[in-house]
């Protein structure tokens, strides 16, 4: 045993060069690559042993997933570039700026993604061929390239389809569509562990495998990214050039490399006689893919689709009549990336020369300033730090500049404003999350057309010229001592900041109060929602410092009041001042629920809030008794069945005792025109005999004017009511589909839209914008001694729409709190 461990120590030291000696991953794996599904573990381990036998390959981990799998990436080149790899690494962010220096570097950096989407598996099989040809048959490409190769964005859902597949399939495998192993069970194998796509959350950065990612992708800065996926059985394969629109921060080049790059994939294609198809589809706007991201960070970013993904197991019969076996999908993927790097490594140069142009600043003013509440600009930079985008704080306390959007003042207070200077690296990605409305050339478009990071964020946001005294560091506010003879504390309430600090306290059992009117005491004044924490009502005698620690730990600003006799409104023994209980709270999922919807709610309460659900299948639902629960949470769905007239009935019921059911976006249909919810659709009337006459070609286009494609309008907010407490009395909400209500003729019409709908960004087609028309967008409904809450923009959408999720808590704890002795 001894002897083999030195052995094998010797064989790490002396590695091998002679290609011969590598063991492809079918020798590895101990089975012809393509006849089973890899698990994660062993990708790992092939990728491993390359970097132990081979002076080629270098293999690290970036971190773990939710589920503790190995994170990884290797480094792939030649053996002389391995010995100078940092130079490499430096000389490249040299000529971004990112690093200071000169550099003329002249070697190309390839990054390969594989399995993103976990159900899409052939994609880290291709990943272990790729780099086994590279590291022999195609060997002197990296003589002049770095290729990186991540195997498995996300392993947990990779392993989710692979241990499913294994557990059903047939053996030998069945190509028939009908069989159980081409029929993937909810919640599928495609996202990560929180249900969150993984490929739109490159630049929110809500998820854990996204974070870890950008620290090495910013180490690297690529200027090639390829994102391998997979699309239905029945579409062969696509590459580059990407489908219209482009971004118009997309420059000449970056169009045209990536045609050459797919030009040359074609070639490949071409020489064996495979399908494939560019242009369609797949476009280039969204930021928060993993082919614009990269392309709005100088690379050639590009998505590569091939037929597949969670249908088709080791084999199917497609509709065109051949069978789509794993070991074709893997070739095609393997191809792709090998010409791909071939390329790459033909215009290593260019590509570097071409890198450091897209780095050259085109912005005619100075700074971005960011300003609104410190919480919420606190957030901001906790985003920017994700990106290495570099931003200061103003020490100016007036300042003048243009409102991006003109809802704003032009002269505004900058007292420690977030101040974002124009002149760095990455100021083009900057543009894009800034800009007030991304030029569009089709509505034609695969995503969301606008995300304003300052409107996502509840902040107002300038452009300023000139220049800006600025600090460092923001002064976090920290609690220093109890004032003796404190009555109590209060704090405000205006972000998810103070909803963290609210989700601690309950969970700590500490009495909080908020208050239902505004207030002024001891000459200072408090909004609607204001956080009240008397002495009266918690007795413990670590009282005190609990709060404080809990206020330190959140920087919240905490006002200690030395009497409850106010100035003016409420003084704090008034019943207007509410105490927040404690929820039980229910969610549910499974095949009637949108699993992305439910993905980010079970994401919110565990990484956001921090505060405990029960999630439930909608199925068992029948079994359960609600009587446990004080809310229940329908995210987006389609509860038909589940609802049926005798559960629907005993659900009111429950609502009448009580309850309180928040229903989200498509759930709402479930109570559309039901005895007693009070939802009505609205409807746009259609001529349909001028319909008939368009052209079938012409359809497609026809449609968009019914769509809205992820636009942000400024609604109305009745800020008096619970739901709305920490809000202005006006809101930027992101609309993800044109589904629109009335508003709601007996209960509280809370955010709404009125006459003519107030577009600030995005795409809304003409009909779509009748139909939104004083339509509703939050509301509360009472329903004898309980409530039901719709929300029919998701204001959880992907987790990034940050200054909508006060309205989400506010539903959860503000909104028609009642003790719970109704039980
Ligand atoms: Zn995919």
């Amino acid at each position: 045993m001894k002897y083999l461990f030195t052995l094998v120590l010797l064989v790490c030291l002396f590695k091998l060069s002679n290609a011969q000696d590598l063991q492809s991953p079918s020798e590895f794996l101990g089975y012809p690559i393509g006849s089973e599904f890899t698990r994660h573990h062993q990708v790992i381990d092939y990728f491993n042993y390359l970097s132990q036998i081979s002076p080629l390959a270098t293999f690290s981990s970036y971190g773990q997933t939710n589920e503790r799998r190995t994170l990884s990436y290797a480094v792939i080149t030649s053996e002389e570039n391995h010995h100078n790899l940092e130079g490499i690494r430096k000389n490249n962010l040299k000529q971004t700026g990112i690093l200071e220096g000169d550099s003329s570097p002249e070697i190309a950096i390839v990054w390969l993604s594989y399995n993103v989407h976990g159900n899409e598996a052939s994609s880290a099989e291709a990943s272990m061929v790729t780099a086994f040809e590279l590291m022999t048959n195609q060997k002197s490409m990296l003589d002049n390239t770095v290729v990186i190769i991540d195997p498995t964005v996300n392993p947990d859902g990779r392993d989710r389809y692979v241990n499913w597949y294994n557990q059903v399939k047939s053996s030998p495998y069945t190509a028939y569509q009908d069989a159980i192993e081409h029929s993937e069970t909810w919640p599928g194998g495609r996202p990560n562990h929180y249900l969150f796509d993984l490929n739109r959350d490159w630049m929110w950065a809500t998820q854990i495998e996204t974070q870890q990612r950008l620290e090495i992708y910013n180490q690297w800065m690529p200027h090639v990214h390829v994102d391998f996926h997979e699309q239905s059985i029945n579409s062969p394969y696509y590459f580059a050039p990407a489908a219209k629109p482009f971004h118009k921060t997309i420059t000449d080049f970056q169009k045209e490399f990536q045609t050459q790059i797919g030009k040359n994939n074609a070639k490949a294609f071409d020489d064996k006689a495979w399908s494939y198809f560019t242009r369609e589809r797949f476009d280039l706007f969204y930021p928060s893919y993993g082919d614009t991201y990269p392309t709005f960070n100088g690379a050639i970013g590009m998505t590569y689709e091939q037929a597949g993904s969670g249908q088709a197991g080791l084999g199917v019969h497609t509709d065109e009549g051949y069978e789509l076996t794993l070991k074709d999908r893997i070739k095609h993927h393997v191809q792709s990336g090998l010409s791909t790097v071939k390329t790459s490594s033909e215009n290593a140069k260019r590509l570097n020369s071409e890198f450091e142009n897209y780095f050259k600043n085109t912005v005619d003013f100075d700074y971005y300033v960011l300003v609104g509440e410190k919480s919420k600009l606190n957030t901001l930079t906790k985003l920017f730090d994700q990106h290495d985008y570099d931003y200061q704080f103003s020490k100016e306390e007036k300042l003048k500049g243009k409102p991006i959007y003109s809802t704003a003042k032009m002269s505004f207070d900058a007292d420690q404003a977030l101040v974002v200077p124009t002149n760095q690296p990455k100021s083009k990605m900057l543009k894009v999350l800034l800009e007030v409305d991304p030029e569009l050339s089709t509505p034609l478009t695969y995503d969301i057309t606008s995300w304003n990071l300052a409107l996502a964020h509840g902040v107002e946001a300038y452009t300023v010229s000139g220049n800006i005294n600025t600090q460092p560091k923001e002064n976090p506010y920290s609690q220093k001592s109890v004032e003796t003879g404190t009555v109590g504390y209060i704090a405000k309430w205006k972000s998810m900041t103070d909803a963290k600090f609210l989700a601690e306290l309950l969970q700590n059992k500490i009495n909080v109060r908020a208050t239902t009117k505004p207030f002024k005491i001891e000459n200072k004044s408090y909004d609607r929602g204001s956080l009240i924490l008397t002495k009266t009502n918690n007795r413990d005698s670590n009282f005190d410092s609990l709060v404080m620690e809990l206020a330190n730990k959140y920087h919240i600003k905490l006002a200690a009041t030395q009497t409850s006799f106010s100035d003016s409104g409420t003084d704090f023994g008034s019943p207007d001042i509410k105490k927040i209980n404690t929820q039980r709270i229910a969610v549910l999922r499974g095949d009637e629920v949108s699993s992305l919807s439910y993905g980010s709610i079970w994401h919110f309460f565990e990484q956001e809030l921090n505060y405990p659900i029960i999630s439930i299948d909608a199925q068992e639902l029948k079994k359960i008794d609600l009587k446990d629960y004080d809310i229940l949470i329908l995210p987006s769905g389609s509860y038909s069945k589940i609802f049926n007239k005798k559960k629907l009935s005993s659900l009111s019921d429950w609502i009448k005792n009580g309850g309180k059911l928040i229903a989200m976006s498509s759930a709402l249909s479930t109570f559309e025109g039901k005895k007693g919810f009070g939802l009505e659709k609205m409807k746009v009337e259609k001529d349909s005999t001028q319909n008939n006459l368009i052209a079938y070609a012409e359809r497609e286009r026809e449609r968009t004017k019914d769509n809205i494609t992820g636009a942000i309008f400024n609604i109305k907010v009745d800020n008096t009511h619970p739901l709305a407490f920490g809000y202005d009395d006006s809101y930027a909400t992101l609309k993800t589909s044109s589904a629109a209500y009335k508003y709601l003729n007996k209960g509280f019409n809370v955010a709404y839209i009125e006459d003519t709908p107030e577009r600030l960004s995005g795409f809304a087609g003409e009909k779509a914008l009748e139909k939104i028309s004083k339509s509703l967008v939050f509301g509360e409904q009472r329903l004898g001694r309980g409530s039901i809450i719709y929300m029919v923009d998701d204001v959880m959408f992907r987790s990034f729409w940050e200054n909508g999720k006060l309205f989400f808590v506010n539903a959860l704890f503000m909104v028609n709190n009642r003790s719970q002795t109704f039980k």
